[in-house]
């Protein structure tokens, strides 16, 4: 047993992430990034093109919100 040994979950970690496509956008709960690698789906409304994705701040479904 080695004390020192810290089991890191590194299995969403955005920093390791390697991403080419910009941000879906804000999560509108915690105002988080949500990174394109998290979209779930995207479709296409009367008012242009809509998506939801999980969010990786808070984990709950949402549409994210662009600003621009
Ligand atoms: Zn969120």
């Amino acid at each position: 047993m080695c004390p020192a040994t810290v089991s890191v979950d590194v299995g969403r970690s955005p920093w390791l992430m390697t991403v080419n496509e910009p941000a879906l956008g804000r999560c509108p709960r915690c105002d988080r990034e949500i990174p394109a690698t998290y979209l779930l789906i995207e479709y296409e409304t009367e008012e242009g093109l809509a998506s939801f994705a999980e969010c990786p701040g808070c984990g709950e479904v949402v549409a994210p919100s662009r600003s621009d």
